[in-house]
């Protein structure tokens, strides 16, 4: 009887870390692509990348050029350079399609909201050590440019903030710091040590051409990657 308990147990364990589901994956025979989930594969990650906006969510923007679209270039830029260095990052989203589309479990009425809380759901999902979100800042008076980390009200968030402000503000020469918010959702609601990264500022014109171009949300992932390099390294 315990032998037959104890084969039991054991292939409940192999099923199990297996990942083996019941029901099945409902998506596989919808007939229509859905977002590539790589992130189902992963069940914890030191960084959680997310790629602000999404779909019909542009974001902010300057004639044609759409904050979603920078956000994502940089985003995965970034997730390469940390896994490059052998930081499991996982990037939430990999292509041009809203959070909201994939959300089925918020029965919130506002896409916004869903959206948001499927990038919250995510982190949760994920179990990420650390979670930072990919944006373009926009100013509605001019003059205003650089970077604007602003993170959880909470020590280690604060402190991630500041590291990646500091490695910002070297690379477009300011000196801004940090910014705590009690507003924003997705950082209230993500349990990890949090930020928002608002890279720079769309409507400025040499941030613009920062943000634009290869070479510059090159740098700007590179700026970002040793932020959290750092953290990483002194943090408890
Ligand atoms: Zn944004």
């Amino acid at each position: 009887m315990r032998r037959v308990l104890l084969v039991l147990i054991a292939a409940v364990m192999l099923i199990a870390t297996a990942g083996w589901t019941y029901p099945p994956n409902k998506d596989i025979d919808t007939g229509h692509a859905a977002p590539p989930d790589i992130y189902w594969a992963i069940p914890s990650a030191d960084v959680l990348i997310d790629a602000g906006h999404g779909g019909i969510d542009g974001g902010t923007h300057w004639g044609h050029i759409l904050e979603k679209d920078i956000n994502l270039a940089i985003a995965r830029k970034l997730y390469l350079l940390l896994r490059s260095q052998g930081v499991r990052a996982v990037l939430n989203r990999t292509g041009d399609y809203a959070l909201s589309d994939e959300n089925r479990w918020h029965a919130a009425r506002s896409r916004h909201r869903r959206d948001l809380s499927q990038r919250r759901g995510l982190s949760d999902e994920i179990d990420a050590a650390l979670f930072v979100s990919i944006h373009v800042n926009w100013a509605a008076r001019g003059g205003k440019g650089g970077p604007l980390v602003l993170h959880r009200n909470e020590g280690r968030s604060a402190i991630l903030a500041a590291f990646v402000q500091d490695s910002l503000n070297r690379l477009q020469g300011r000196s801004r710091l940090p910014r705590g918010s009690a507003k924003l959702y997705l950082l209230n609601r993500v349990k990890a040590p949090s930020v928002i990264i608002e890279t720079a500022f769309l409507n400025n014109t040499a941030d613009r051409e920062m943000l634009t171009s290869r070479r510059g949300q090159t740098r700007i992932a590179e700026a970002i990657a040793s932020g959290i390099m750092a953290y990483r390294y002194f943090a408890p």
